[in-house]
């Protein structure tokens, strides 16, 4: 499973770059870490790694709160779903429960031998495997790692820059016009 520096700054970076909103960004970010809450029920990759309940939970809410929030729920949606999306990817997540009994492991790779011959062995596989909601005694997990801390660092670094300047930009057009409005001050 992918560390959660990584759940969060994958949303963060991506959402930013496509021009939503600092605050929803901030929000999906963190919605995207829920998912993996089920551990502290001693359970992992249990229902919160269900994409069709994130559809239903989604629709249920963005049906009641649409006026208020609809934009905020979808935008977190999207958020929780890249937790899916990113563990579907890296092992077994029981992503179609209830309608599938089975976890789904996407297993997308490409293997190279340097040498004599030079061979490139691309592999892609949907692994399955049966699930299992059983509660664990112990759970060994890496929920840092010096190459997640790096990856975060890649994808959150630019973007916090950007935020920055743009806020530092807006605060200065803020006091331009206030200057502006009230020359004596
Ligand atoms: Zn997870």
């Amino acid at each position: 499973m992918p560390e959660p520096l990584i759940h969060f700054a994958v949303p963060f970076a991506s959402l930013y770059m496509v021009g939503v909103r600092s605050r929803m960004v901030l929000a999906a970010s963190v919605f995207a870490l829920l998912p993996d809450l089920d551990v502290l029920l001693n359970v992992h990759k249990s229902i919160t790694h269900s994409i069709l309940l994130l559809f239903l939970a989604s629709f249920i809410t963005y049906s009641l709160l649409r006026k208020k929030y609809g934009e905020l729920i979808l935008i977190c949606s999207l958020g929780f779903a890249s937790h899916l999306l990113l563990d579907l990817f890296s092992g077994y997540t029981p992503i179609l429960w209830p309608l599938w009994d089975r976890s789904v492991w996407i297993s997308i790779g490409l293997n190279a031998q340097f040498g004599n011959p030079f061979i490139l062995a691309p592999k892609a596989d949907i692994l399955t495997a049966p699930i299992s909601f059983e509660p664990f005694q112990h759970l060994d997990a890496e929920v840092i790692t010096s190459e997640g801390i790096m990856i975060s660092l890649i994808l959150l670094g630019p973007t916090i820059l950007l935020f920055l300047k743009k806020y530092v930009s807006q605060h200065k057009n803020s006091r331009s016009l206030e200057m502006i409005r009230s020359p004596d001050s």
